[in-house]
Protein backbone atom coordinates (compact mmCIF):
# COMPACT_ATOMS: atom_id res chain seq x y z
CA UNK A 1 0.00 0.00 0.00
CA UNK A 2 1.22 3.26 -1.17
CA UNK A 3 0.49 7.01 1.18
CA UNK A 4 0.92 9.51 -0.88
CA UNK A 5 0.88 13.05 0.66
CA UNK A 6 0.99 15.31 -1.96
CA UNK A 7 -1.16 15.82 -5.19
CA UNK A 8 1.95 15.36 -7.62
CA UNK A 9 2.18 12.25 -6.14
CA UNK A 10 -1.18 10.55 -6.37
CA UNK A 11 -1.51 12.16 -10.27
CA UNK A 12 1.58 10.54 -11.00
CA UNK A 13 0.33 6.87 -10.24
CA UNK A 14 -3.19 7.74 -11.56
CA UNK A 15 -1.35 8.17 -14.99
CA UNK A 16 0.05 4.93 -14.91
CA UNK A 17 -2.72 3.50 -13.79
CA UNK A 18 -4.98 4.78 -16.68
CA UNK A 19 -2.07 4.35 -18.88
CA UNK A 20 -2.26 0.72 -17.81
CA UNK A 21 -6.10 0.37 -18.80
CA UNK A 22 -6.90 -0.40 -15.30
CA UNK A 23 -9.99 1.02 -13.70
CA UNK A 24 -10.10 2.97 -10.29
CA UNK A 25 -12.35 2.54 -7.48
CA UNK A 26 -12.31 5.60 -5.08
CA UNK A 27 -13.09 6.02 -1.34
CA UNK A 28 -13.26 9.49 0.23
CA UNK A 29 -13.50 9.90 3.92
CA UNK A 30 -12.13 11.93 6.91
CA UNK A 31 -10.64 8.71 8.63
CA UNK A 32 -11.34 7.21 12.08
CA UNK A 33 -12.13 4.64 10.38
CA UNK A 34 -14.51 1.86 11.06
CA UNK A 35 -16.69 -0.95 9.65
CA UNK A 36 -19.09 1.46 7.74
CA UNK A 37 -15.92 2.95 6.11
CA UNK A 38 -14.77 -0.53 5.46
CA UNK A 39 -17.55 -1.85 3.88
CA UNK A 40 -17.21 0.81 0.93
CA UNK A 41 -13.59 -0.82 0.63
CA UNK A 42 -14.46 -3.49 0.33
CA UNK A 43 -17.42 -3.14 -2.63
CA UNK A 44 -14.86 -0.92 -4.09
CA UNK A 45 -12.31 -3.70 -3.68
CA UNK A 46 -14.65 -6.05 -5.94
CA UNK A 47 -15.56 -3.67 -8.79
CA UNK A 48 -12.13 -2.19 -9.40
CA UNK A 49 -8.81 -3.30 -10.28
CA UNK A 50 -7.44 -0.37 -8.31
CA UNK A 51 -8.61 0.96 -5.11
CA UNK A 52 -7.61 4.74 -3.37
CA UNK A 53 -8.85 5.63 0.07
CA UNK A 54 -7.90 9.48 0.90
CA UNK A 55 -8.51 9.95 4.31
CA UNK A 56 -8.74 14.33 4.58
CA UNK A 57 -10.46 16.00 7.72
CA UNK A 58 -12.15 18.98 5.42
CA UNK A 59 -12.06 22.37 7.01
CA UNK A 60 -14.53 23.57 4.55
CA UNK A 61 -17.64 21.71 5.06
CA UNK A 62 -16.92 22.40 9.30
CA UNK A 63 -19.08 25.35 10.32
CA UNK A 64 -18.11 27.70 12.90
CA UNK A 65 -17.95 26.32 16.44
CA UNK A 66 -18.24 22.91 14.90
CA UNK A 67 -15.61 20.37 15.52
CA UNK A 68 -13.10 20.18 13.20
CA UNK A 69 -10.22 20.97 15.83
CA UNK A 70 -11.37 17.99 17.71
CA UNK A 71 -12.35 15.87 15.12
CA UNK A 72 -11.15 12.19 16.28
CA UNK A 73 -7.53 11.20 14.14
CA UNK A 74 -5.50 8.59 14.31
CA UNK A 75 -3.72 7.69 10.75
CA UNK A 76 -1.34 4.75 12.21
CA UNK A 77 -4.49 2.72 13.05
CA UNK A 78 -6.27 3.81 9.32
CA UNK A 79 -2.95 2.82 7.78
CA UNK A 80 -3.25 -0.76 9.44
CA UNK A 81 -7.05 -0.84 8.44
CA UNK A 82 -6.60 -0.27 4.78
CA UNK A 83 -3.36 -2.59 4.34
CA UNK A 84 -5.30 -5.30 5.92
CA UNK A 85 -7.79 -4.44 3.68
CA UNK A 86 -5.38 -4.46 0.23
CA UNK A 87 -6.08 -0.53 -0.79
CA UNK A 88 -3.49 0.32 -3.08
CA UNK A 89 -3.14 3.53 -2.51
CA UNK A 90 -3.69 6.33 0.44
CA UNK A 91 -4.18 10.00 -0.67
CA UNK A 92 -3.33 12.16 2.59
CA UNK A 93 -3.02 15.54 1.73
CA UNK A 94 -2.66 18.63 4.12
CA UNK A 95 -4.88 21.24 4.47
CA UNK A 96 -2.23 23.54 2.49
CA UNK A 97 -2.09 21.03 -0.34
CA UNK A 98 -5.97 21.08 -0.72
CA UNK A 99 -6.12 24.96 -0.27
CA UNK A 100 -3.29 26.86 -0.78
CA UNK A 101 -3.17 30.31 0.66
CA UNK A 102 -4.86 32.25 -2.70
CA UNK A 103 -7.84 29.76 -2.89
CA UNK A 104 -10.96 31.35 -4.18
CA UNK A 105 -12.79 28.51 -5.88
CA UNK A 106 -15.89 26.76 -4.42
CA UNK A 107 -18.60 24.34 -6.14
CA UNK A 108 -22.26 24.40 -4.91
CA UNK A 109 -25.24 22.58 -5.77
CA UNK A 110 -28.11 25.35 -5.57
CA UNK A 111 -31.66 24.64 -4.11
CA UNK A 112 -33.55 22.61 -1.74
CA UNK A 113 -31.10 19.64 -2.15
CA UNK A 114 -28.78 21.44 0.08
CA UNK A 115 -30.56 23.63 2.06
CA UNK A 116 -32.89 21.67 3.88
CA UNK A 117 -32.29 18.39 6.32
CA UNK A 118 -28.46 19.10 7.17
CA UNK A 119 -28.26 21.99 5.12
CA UNK A 120 -30.10 24.07 7.14
CA UNK A 121 -28.12 23.60 10.50
CA UNK A 122 -24.84 23.42 8.80
CA UNK A 123 -24.45 26.31 6.38
CA UNK A 124 -22.22 25.67 3.81
CA UNK A 125 -21.42 22.12 4.73
CA UNK A 126 -22.36 21.01 1.31
CA UNK A 127 -20.40 23.53 -0.56
CA UNK A 128 -17.35 22.54 1.18
CA UNK A 129 -18.60 18.71 0.21
CA UNK A 130 -19.09 19.49 -3.18
CA UNK A 131 -15.73 21.64 -3.26
CA UNK A 132 -13.63 19.08 -1.97
CA UNK A 133 -15.14 15.81 -3.78
CA UNK A 134 -15.14 17.96 -6.99
CA UNK A 135 -11.02 18.15 -6.07
CA UNK A 136 -10.54 14.80 -5.35
CA UNK A 137 -12.31 13.57 -8.11
CA UNK A 138 -10.08 15.50 -10.61
CA UNK A 139 -7.18 14.33 -8.71
CA UNK A 140 -8.14 10.83 -8.46
CA UNK A 141 -10.00 10.32 -11.51
CA UNK A 142 -12.00 7.37 -10.59
CA UNK A 143 -14.17 5.10 -12.31
CA UNK A 144 -16.32 4.70 -9.40
CA UNK A 145 -16.62 6.46 -6.17
CA UNK A 146 -18.14 4.62 -3.32
CA UNK A 147 -20.31 6.93 -0.32
CA UNK A 148 -22.67 5.71 2.12
CA UNK A 149 -26.32 5.84 2.54
CA UNK A 150 -25.74 6.80 6.27
CA UNK A 151 -25.31 10.12 4.66
CA UNK A 152 -28.28 9.84 2.84
CA UNK A 153 -28.31 14.01 1.39
CA UNK A 154 -24.50 13.85 1.01
CA UNK A 155 -25.20 10.65 -1.78
CA UNK A 156 -27.82 12.63 -3.44
CA UNK A 157 -26.03 16.13 -3.42
CA UNK A 158 -22.83 14.15 -4.85
CA UNK A 159 -25.06 12.75 -7.55
CA UNK A 160 -26.68 15.94 -8.44
CA UNK A 161 -22.92 17.80 -8.99
CA UNK A 162 -21.47 14.41 -10.67
CA UNK A 163 -24.94 15.01 -13.71
CA UNK A 164 -24.75 18.74 -13.33
CA UNK A 165 -20.83 19.03 -14.37
CA UNK A 166 -20.80 15.86 -16.29
CA UNK A 167 -18.46 14.22 -14.24
CA UNK A 168 -17.93 10.82 -15.67
CA UNK A 169 -17.63 8.53 -12.60
CA UNK A 170 -20.45 6.42 -11.26
CA UNK A 171 -21.87 7.39 -8.01
CA UNK A 172 -21.69 4.21 -5.91
CA UNK A 173 -24.21 4.46 -3.11
CA UNK A 174 -23.74 1.89 -0.05
CA UNK A 175 -25.84 0.36 2.87
CA UNK A 176 -25.50 1.57 6.51
CA UNK A 177 -23.33 -0.75 8.58
CA UNK A 178 -24.92 -0.63 12.45
CA UNK A 179 -23.92 -1.65 15.47
CA UNK A 180 -25.44 -4.86 16.71
CA UNK A 181 -27.91 -2.15 18.66
CA UNK A 182 -28.75 -0.43 15.71
CA UNK A 183 -26.58 2.38 16.20
CA UNK A 184 -25.10 3.44 12.92
CA UNK A 185 -21.32 3.65 12.97
CA UNK A 186 -19.89 6.78 13.28
CA UNK A 187 -16.40 7.89 13.86
CA UNK A 188 -18.41 10.94 15.95
CA UNK A 189 -19.93 8.38 18.26
CA UNK A 190 -16.47 8.13 20.23
CA UNK A 191 -17.40 10.89 21.12
CA UNK A 192 -20.65 9.55 23.35
CA UNK A 193 -19.83 8.46 27.65
CA UNK A 194 -21.29 4.90 28.12
CA UNK A 195 -24.67 5.90 28.96
CA UNK A 196 -24.87 8.34 25.83
CA UNK A 197 -23.49 5.27 23.35
CA UNK A 198 -26.44 3.58 24.88
CA UNK A 199 -29.06 6.05 24.44
CA UNK A 200 -28.36 6.71 21.22
CA UNK A 201 -29.88 3.68 20.05
CA UNK A 202 -32.92 5.59 19.92
CA UNK A 203 -32.14 7.07 16.93
CA UNK A 204 -31.90 3.52 14.57
CA UNK A 205 -34.78 1.94 17.11
CA UNK A 206 -37.15 5.44 16.48
CA UNK A 207 -36.54 5.06 12.41
CA UNK A 208 -37.35 1.00 12.49
CA UNK A 209 -40.12 1.06 14.90
CA UNK A 210 -41.48 3.77 12.28
CA UNK A 211 -40.62 1.46 9.04
CA UNK A 212 -43.11 -0.84 11.10
CA UNK A 213 -46.11 1.80 11.40
CA UNK A 214 -45.65 2.33 7.32
CA UNK A 215 -45.94 -1.46 6.38
CA UNK A 216 -49.23 -1.45 8.62
CA UNK A 217 -50.44 0.90 6.87
CA UNK A 218 -49.72 4.67 8.36
CA UNK A 219 -49.03 6.77 5.38
CA UNK A 220 -49.31 10.18 7.18
CA UNK A 221 -45.80 11.86 7.69
CA UNK A 222 -47.32 14.41 10.38
CA UNK A 223 -48.31 11.30 12.12
CA UNK A 224 -45.36 9.00 11.84
CA UNK A 225 -42.55 12.22 12.48
CA UNK A 226 -44.84 12.72 15.73
CA UNK A 227 -43.93 9.41 16.76
CA UNK A 228 -40.59 9.58 15.85
CA UNK A 229 -39.79 12.47 17.73
CA UNK A 230 -41.75 11.19 20.81
CA UNK A 231 -40.24 8.19 20.71
CA UNK A 232 -36.69 9.89 20.63
CA UNK A 233 -37.91 12.61 23.62
CA UNK A 234 -37.76 9.25 26.06
CA UNK A 235 -34.10 10.14 25.99
CA UNK A 236 -34.68 13.44 28.47
CA UNK A 237 -31.36 15.28 27.36
CA UNK A 238 -31.57 14.40 23.58
CA UNK A 239 -31.37 17.06 21.26
CA UNK A 240 -33.25 16.74 17.72
CA UNK A 241 -32.34 18.66 14.71
CA UNK A 242 -34.48 17.64 12.47
CA UNK A 243 -37.28 14.55 11.99
CA UNK A 244 -38.00 14.85 8.37
CA UNK A 245 -39.53 12.52 5.81
CA UNK A 246 -39.17 13.37 2.11
CA UNK A 247 -39.03 11.92 -0.84
CA UNK A 248 -35.73 9.25 -1.48
CA UNK A 249 -34.62 10.50 -5.16
CA UNK A 250 -35.42 14.49 -4.50
CA UNK A 251 -35.57 15.25 -1.10
CA UNK A 252 -38.60 16.76 -1.39
CA UNK A 253 -41.09 16.70 1.22
CA UNK A 254 -43.79 14.63 1.21
CA UNK A 255 -47.37 15.05 3.30
CA UNK A 256 -48.95 11.40 2.23
CA UNK A 257 -46.39 8.75 1.84
CA UNK A 258 -46.39 7.21 -1.78
CA UNK A 259 -43.16 5.47 -3.39
CA UNK A 260 -39.84 5.05 -2.34
CA UNK A 261 -39.50 7.68 1.02
CA UNK A 262 -36.35 8.70 3.19
CA UNK A 263 -36.75 9.29 7.18
CA UNK A 264 -33.76 11.09 8.41
CA UNK A 265 -33.32 12.21 11.67
CA UNK A 266 -30.61 14.50 13.12
CA UNK A 267 -29.86 14.67 17.20
CA UNK A 268 -27.58 15.81 19.60
CA UNK A 269 -26.43 13.16 22.03
CA UNK A 270 -24.47 14.62 24.27
CA UNK A 271 -21.13 16.35 22.73
CA UNK A 272 -22.12 14.86 19.07
CA UNK A 273 -24.90 15.58 16.63
CA UNK A 274 -25.75 11.82 15.00
CA UNK A 275 -27.27 11.20 12.25
CA UNK A 276 -29.50 8.18 10.47
CA UNK A 277 -32.07 7.47 8.28
CA UNK A 278 -33.80 4.84 6.49
CA UNK A 279 -35.87 3.89 3.15
CA UNK A 280 -38.88 2.70 3.07
CA UNK A 281 -40.99 1.68 0.05
CA UNK A 282 -44.54 2.89 0.29
CA UNK A 283 -46.74 0.49 -1.41
P1 LIG B 1 -16.68 10.23 6.73
O1 LIG B 1 -15.30 9.75 7.06
O2 LIG B 1 -17.58 10.33 7.91
O3 LIG B 1 -16.67 11.45 5.84
O4 LIG B 1 -17.33 9.08 5.84
C1 LIG B 1 -16.72 8.64 4.66
C2 LIG B 1 -17.70 7.78 3.90
O5 LIG B 1 -18.06 6.66 4.71
C3 LIG B 1 -19.00 8.51 3.57
O6 LIG B 1 -19.39 8.18 2.25
C4 LIG B 1 -19.96 8.00 4.59
O7 LIG B 1 -21.30 8.04 4.18
C5 LIG B 1 -19.48 6.56 4.75
N1 LIG B 1 -19.94 6.02 6.03
C6 LIG B 1 -19.79 6.56 7.26
N2 LIG B 1 -20.42 5.82 8.19
C7 LIG B 1 -20.98 4.77 7.54
C8 LIG B 1 -21.78 3.66 7.94
N3 LIG B 1 -22.12 3.47 9.20
N4 LIG B 1 -22.19 2.80 6.98
C9 LIG B 1 -21.87 2.99 5.68
N5 LIG B 1 -21.12 4.02 5.24
C10 LIG B 1 -20.68 4.90 6.15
Amino acid sequence: MKICNTIDEIRNHVKIIKKADKSIGFVPTMGYLHDGHLSLVKKAKEENDIVVVSIFVNPTQFGAGEDLESYPRDLDRDFQLLKSQRVDFVFVPSVDEMYNKAYKTYVDVEGQITKKLCGSSRKGHFRGVTTVVSKLFNIVAPNRAYFGQKDAQQVAVIEKMVRDLNFDIDIISCPIVREEDGLALSSRNSYLNSKEREDAAILSKSLFLAKKMIENGAKEAKEIKKFIIDNINTVDYAKIDYVEIVDAKTLEDVNTLQGDILIAVAVKIGKPRLIDNIKVEVK
